[in-house]
């Protein structure tokens, strides 16, 4: 297959003129970017399959933070978290132990798909069957590329979701499946979320670190300190811990990769600890303007302690599916948190450029979701890309600023996804 346009490869320097070649999967191994040229299709080479002269060839997305079971959730306002939570979240995940797992599975995949979405680090509900059969709906009915886990629960909540938790911490003889089960692909991984500190008891919670002994290739994605009350419950819950962050360390779950969601209300020694431990702070700037959860300070974060930082939707608290609208908010919230200062602690708010956002969003995304050869237009990567239909008035200095501030899906001529052309209805 060969792909023509205007190559996006570094969101800094503006596309050159150029053609894709990429070679198809076979077996396990994905397609990949076989060729990158400069300049005219040579006339021995067959004429491009997708793109054109005139098209912009850019990397498809990849999304840190997302809950398959939300989809259909989103804009329900006026909520704190866990009113929010109560409301409406347990109840829209609750229908997937009655069958809905499939359904909505299949929705959110076409609408991240829709979106230029390859690559996901998602969430799916407490159900171990439900979630088993939303992975392998995941791993064989779509081209995404995901981390996906069963989400683990045993308090705060309906039984309908806690129950099957409850039993494998009072010890039944044959509780069910903490992960789904995978068959190996580079593609597709399993990882353990316990949903937050509120939900998890500690016995619980020394589950799910124990379930990561020996399991290297197992991701964590869990919730950190996304709002205040959620902290004030948290050190009722944990009287004797030192604070919210030690919670998840004791339990052996701040492994090298995890990935914390929100991570905005932490004190120095937090930061601190979650930067030894390699740990990933997954900003979700569309999801903490919805909730009122917080300014998440990008600065402070990731320059002053060093911790990773990754970009998520958190859809449904996100209202963004689009992982270019969430770049767009990322850089708004750290506006808004620039305009809550004033003289040299206005100055110290790192409000990032639209190229940093770009790059947030494809390569450095998929860099900290252990996926190096995801997200970007290089000889080797995964063949994931996008060919968009941008103005001619657009290739600019600004070109990567005007595609997050105006983007659309409608943007999008062609997806490819491992190698393949793919309509977001046909999956
Ligand atoms: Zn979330």
């Amino acid at each position: 297959m060969i792909v023509q346009g205007r190559l996006l490869i570094d969101p800094d320097h503006p596309p050159e003129l150029g053609w894709i070649e990429i070679s198809p999967a076979e077996g396990d191994a994905p397609a990949m970017i076989k060729k990158i040229a400069f300049g005219e299709i040579p006339d021995d080479l067959a004429p491009p399959t997708f793109g054109g002269r005139d098209r912009l060839i850019c990397p498809a997305f990849a999304d840190a933070h997302f809950h398959v079971p939300q989809i259909d959730s989103a804009g329900c306002d006026g909520m704190p978290l866990l009113e929010w939570l109560d409301t409406v979240i347990f109840p829209a995940e609750a229908w997937w132990g009655k069958g809905g797992a499939i359904p909505s599975t299949r929705t959110a995949a076409r609408r991240l798909v829709n979106q230029g979405t390859s690559l996901v680090a998602a969430y799916l509900t407490a159900h171990a069957q439900a979630a088993q059969e939303s992975a392998s709906f995941l791993a064989a009915s779509t081209p995404l590329r995901f981390i996906a886990g069963r989400v683990a629960m045993d308090r705060c909540a309906p039984e309908s979701l806690t129950g099957e938790d409850i039993a494998r911490v009072s010890g039944t003889p044959t509780p069910s499946p903490i992960m789904p089960n995978l068959s190996k692909s580079p593609r597709h991984r399993v990882s353990v979320n316990p949903r937050f500190a509120i939900s998890c008891t500690p016995e619980l919670l020394a589950e799910c670190g124990w379930a990561l002994r020996d399991r290297p290739e197992v991701i964590v994605q869990t919730h950190l300190a996304e709002t205040l009350p959620e902290c004030a419950r948290v050190r009722e819950l944990f009287p004797n811990t030192p604070h919210y962050t030690a919670v998840y360390d004791e339990a052996g779950l701040l492994k090298p990769g995890a990935l914390l969601a929100h991570a905005i209300h932490l004190s120095d020694e937090e930061l601190t600890i979650i930067r030894a431990r390699e740990s990933i702070a997954v900003h979700c700037p569309s999801a903490n303007l919805f909730l009122e959860a917080g300014l998440f300070d990008l600065g402070r974060t990731a320059d002053e302690f060093g911790v990773s930082v990754a970009l998520g939707t958190d859809v449904a608290a996100g209202v963004e599916i689009a992982m270019p609208r969430v770049a767009r908010a990322m850089i708004e919230v750290a506006k808004a948190l620039r305009m809550t200062r004033t003289g040299a602690a206005a100055a110290r708010i790192k409000v990032p450029t639209p190229v940093e956002a770009w790059d947030m969003i494809t390569r450095r995304n998929a860099n900290l979701l252990g996926a190096p050869t995801c997200c970007r237009l290089e000889v080797g990567a995964e063949a994931d890309l996008l060919v968009l239909r941008a103005p001619e008035g657009w290739f600019d200095e600004h070109l990567v600023g005007r595609i997050i501030y105006n983007w659309s899906s409608d943007l999008i001529e062609t997806r490819v996804m491992n190698g393949q052309l793919v309509e977001p209805s046909s999956i």
